[in-house]
């Protein structure tokens, strides 16, 4: 992926909906002129970039469902559901139709119309995508959009989970490509970009992010939202993750991230992809409600909300509700699986 292209720094796009397939290409250098600006005029300019995209205090609440817990190969250094660490996690085997079923109709009942599952594999199997389509065609019988993360996928997997419906499908970045081996070693940026390209190419909705505050440089920020923008289209949706150090796997020393920091990356990430879904994912429980507000002032729309983020904790449904209405901002449930694991 080339980031060298020239950008300028726009303060906003009037974009029509349909412009997520004519993004702009954005250099690093640029974005990171972007995250340095002085805090009250980026968040200036990405709340006026919001409200030139989207309606004013409207956030989507998501949910996730873990279909397959633990065990997975891979080793990145954030993740509990590896094999590689002790962190307590124990391996489930595949959940039954009956049972995803069950779960989607509860979301369902309580306003969801999407439905999310997540499994913790390194690459699906062919007959892991045969009964995951099973999965897929069950969320969608229930009349419920279907969203999934399970790894790296190959085009023929990603056109089979396409025609049992599924809507969406996430596979985050991660992290700027000069940091990546840093933080995985059990694949590479491109087979995460391969993927990516597979399901866009099959039709089916992107969702991918990253996650900061795993000991990256400020310049590894602005590379990684380099990436994401300019993916063409970038993303329908964009989980941005604060990690949650989580004892036993590798990073669970690192430096937590300023939390003004995090808001700062939020902010860029509006502002280059406009018409993106932002959400405040995993690690949202440590960063407050004052700087969750200043998440949402720079324009976040979506959360993860609900007892659990995969296997990392949540702050509660009542909780992020109260949140909302004391921000005046109108919850919208989703059941949505974009933003973590696989
Ligand atoms: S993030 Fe996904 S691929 Fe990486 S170890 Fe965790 S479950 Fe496996």
């Amino acid at each position: 992926m080339d980031t060298t292209l020239e950008h300028p720094v726009v303060l906003h796009r009037a974009a029509p909906a349909a412009d997520a397939g004519s993004a702009p290409r954005w250099r690093v250098e640029a974005v990171q002129a972007l995250l340095d600006l002085p805090f009250n005029d980026l968040l200036f300019r990405a709340q006026t970039v919001h409200r030139g995209h989207w309606p004013a205090g409207d956030v989507e609440l998501a949910t996730l469902l873990s279909v397959k817990t633990g065990g997975c190969p891979e080793n990145c250094g954030y993740c509990p559901q590896s094999a590689e660490f002790d962190t307590g996690v124990k391996a489930q085997k595949l959940m039954s139709v009956d049972e995803v079923t069950a779960a989607a109709q509860a979301a369902k009942d309580a306003g969801a119309t999407r439905f999310c599952m997540g499994a913790a594999w390194r690459a699906p199997k062919d007959r892991d995508i045969e009964k995951v389509a099973e999965l897929v065609q069950a969320v969608k019988g229930l009349g419920l959009q279907s969203c999934a993360t399970l790894g790296m996928l190959q085009a023929h997997q990603a056109r089979a989970l396409r025609d049992a419906g599924l809507d969406y499908y996430n596979h985050n970045l991660d992290t700027a490509p000069e940091y990546y081996g840093d933080v995985v070693d059990t694949r590479s940026y491109q087979d995460r970009l391969d993927t990516l390209a597979h399901v866009r190419a099959a039709g089916i909705s992107v969702c991918c992010g990253g996650i900061v505050g795993m000991g990256e440089a400020p310049v590894h920020r602005a590379g990684l939202l380099a990436q994401l923008a300019n993916l063409d289209p970038y993303p329908e949706s964009v989980p941005i993750n604060s990690l949650v150090r989580v004892p036993g796997t590798p990073l669970a020393d690192s430096a937590p991230i300023d939390p003004l920091d995090f808001v700062r990356v939020i902010a860029v990430a509006r502002i280059l992809m406009p018409r993106a879904r932002v959400r405040l994912s995993a690690g949202r429980q440590q960063l407050g409600e004052a700087v969750q507000a200043l998440c949402f002032l720079a324009g976040a729309n979506s959360i993860f909300y609900g007892d659990k983020l995969l296997v990392t904790g949540n702050p509660d449904v009542e909780a992020d509700r109260q949140l909302l209405a004391k921000l005046g901002l109108r919850g919208r449930d989703v059941a949505a699986g974009e933003g973590a694991g696989a």
